[in-house]
């Protein structure tokens, strides 16, 4: 499944920050998903509730946000609504994708002990 991989991934890179900051929990994370990208965030949510057992993210909530798919005109710059012919209606090319096909780490909350 696409998702465990994302996950993996995500996790690893969550622990790793949180141990070169001496975390001792991470308490929650938002993710930024394009609606492109092909992930069910239920899937991604489900999975992460498997994979976080037994690390420092094991109480850590995962909160997803979908980010909508938009297309611009490389040419004028104007926002093409999906769903229609992706081409610009001015200049007559083809629509780029500006967003929509990805998954970025947003914001980690972790508690980190006081020295
Ligand atoms: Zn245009």
């Amino acid at each position: 499944m696409h998702e465990y991989g994302i996950v993996q991934t995500l996790l690893a890179r969550v622990v790793q920050e949180a141990d070169s900051r001496g975390a001792i929990a991470v308490r929650r994370l938002q993710v930024r998903i394009g609606e492109l990208a092909g992930v069910e965030p239920e899937l991604l949510t489900w999975a992460w509730e498997t994979f976080r057992e037994r690390t420092v993210c094991a109480d850590a909530v995962l909160e997803v946000e979908t980010v909508p798919a938009r297309w611009v005109c490389p040419g004028c710059g104007t926002d093409i609504v999906s769903g229609g012919l992706l081409r610009c209606p001015d200049c007559g090319v083809p629509a780029r994708l500006e967003s929509g096909q990805e998954i970025i780490l947003q914001r980690i909350e972790m508690e980190i002990p006081d020295v």
